[in-house]
């Protein structure tokens, strides 16, 4: 099923999927072995730094021949792409999704990108994601303000056309300080004047039970990424200070196992949503 009539199926049914970044071959078959142990869907996603770091067919090509070999319904998708190029070439390599990512320009501009790009994606038959409001990057400081406005998202999807929404309601990519507090009103009334699925980024660190909430209230697809990078490097770092084996087929399990068991209780909440 392509991702664009997934999300048109997940919003009906209040559902979500979830998406988490993978960088190397162990943080893919970490995501990987535990959507196969719950049996549940995945969206596998690339930053332009990961596409960097890997090359962008060799990213695909594992990502795709992985999802065969493990037998887990999932699909590929570019995340914060900031070029129509990159997202041109990432489309052209057969990626499911891209997001292209035009948020801190201004708002005729985000509009003007975005519709070119899924003008483009059309072709393909992918699935287009943008993101309207301020949501913090790392280093970024997350008490600015710049929450998505529910009138602007209206305009903004009918503009454009595209099928996904990353929103901005008070999460922020990284850790937190302290717990964020989710905008679930501005989030309702986002929900109710666009059909578009929208997406809560920046879901590392937000509590099972806001999750819900915001499930309920219309977000389709939660992202995870900070919590995989975080725990899959604290695993490697206690193994290695006690550790003298240079067989790194027996040491980059221990941190590959972490990210299981991480995305496994994530998954579970996904799942007990739907
Ligand atoms: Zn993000």
């Amino acid at each position: 099923m392509k991702l664009q009539d997934k999300f048109i199926a997940l919003r009906s049914k209040k559902q979500a999927v979830l998406a988490t970044n993978f960088y190397n071959f162990e943080t893919l078959k970490g995501v990987l072995l535990a959507a196969k142990a719950m049996e549940q869907p995945l969206i596998l996603q690339l930053t332009k730094s990961s596409i960097d770091y890997m090359g962008l067919p060799v990213a695909y090509q594992m990502a795709r021949s992985m999802l065969n070999y493990h037998g887990v319904e999932g699909w590929i998708h570019l995340d914060h792409g900031d070029s129509y190029d990159l997202v041109a070439q990432c489309l052209d390599a057969g990626f499911d999704s891209v997001m292209i990512d035009a948020s801190e320009r201004p708002f005729s501009e985000n509009v003007a990108i975005t519709a070119k790009v899924v003008k483009l994606a059309e072709s393909y038959g992918a699935n287009v994601e943008a993101e309207l409001g301020y949501i913090a990057k790392l280093g970024q400081d997350k008490e600015k303000g710049g929450f998505t406005h529910p009138l602007e998202a209206k305009e903004f999807v009918e503009a454009t056309g595209v099928n996904a929404l990353a929103v901005a309601i008070g999460t922020a990519h990284g850790f937190y300080d302290r717990e964020p507090e989710l905008q679930l009103d501005r989030l309702s009334e986002i929900a109710a004047a666009t059909s578009a699925a929208l997406v809560l980024h920046g879901g590392s660190g937000v509590p099972g039970s806001s999750l819900r909430k915001a499930v309920d209230r219309g977000i389709c697809k939660i992202n995870l990424a900070t919590e995989i990078k975080n725990i899959f490097m604290g695993a490697l770092k206690v193994k290695l200070l006690t550790n003298e084996e240079i067989d790194l087929r027996k040491v980059f399990p221990v941190a590959t196992d972490e990210i299981v068991e991480l995305v496994k209780e994530k998954l579970d909440i996904v799942r007990n949503l739907n």
